[in-house]
């Protein structure tokens, strides 16, 4: 008899399909979080190399525009200084690799990022996992 193979894939929008995170689980991920609004503050642009420690002492709202003009974030929410990464059409981050769905930026991602999911995210501990098809090649 033929071994049925499994396919899970969450939905985002929907917290109780999501599963427990564990190590090694993005291996085998369609990077899933990274199509999820990224809210990062002005700090990791710096590290990011988008803004400039000078940058910082300077209106933040301006900054934003240029930011948004530029197509790096898609929102600012003054308020609580929380900047949205832009993210494409089909909605991935436009830091993410389309071919191998990995982050172009990982050794400078924001903190959020860092965070996910075991911090930060609408259920700490777990995540959006959607597997990916037989076929599709990923590499680190
Ligand atoms: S910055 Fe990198 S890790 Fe963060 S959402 Fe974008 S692609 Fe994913």
């Amino acid at each position: 008899m033929k071994k049925q193979i499994v396919i899970h894939s969450a939905d985002p929008d929907n917290l109780d399909t999501w599963v427990k995170y564990s190590n090694g689980l993005c291996d085998s991920c369609h990077a899933v979080c990274c199509t999820m609004p990224a809210e990062i503050r002005a700090r990791d642009l710096v590290r990011m190399g988008l803004l400039s420690e000078f940058d910082l002492e300077t209106d933040l709202k301006q900054l934003a525009r240029g930011l948004q003009k530029q197509g790096v974030i898609e929102h600012f929410n003054f308020r609580h200084g929380l900047f949205t990464l832009a993210r494409r059409a089909n909605g991935d981050c436009s830091f993410l690799d389309t071919r191998t769905r990995r982050c172009t930026i990982y050794e400078q991602r924001p903190d959020t990022c860092r965070n996910h999911p075991q911090k930060i995210g609408p259920r700490p501990g777990f995540c959006p996992y959607r597997q990916e098809q037989a076929g599709s090649s990923r590499s680190r």
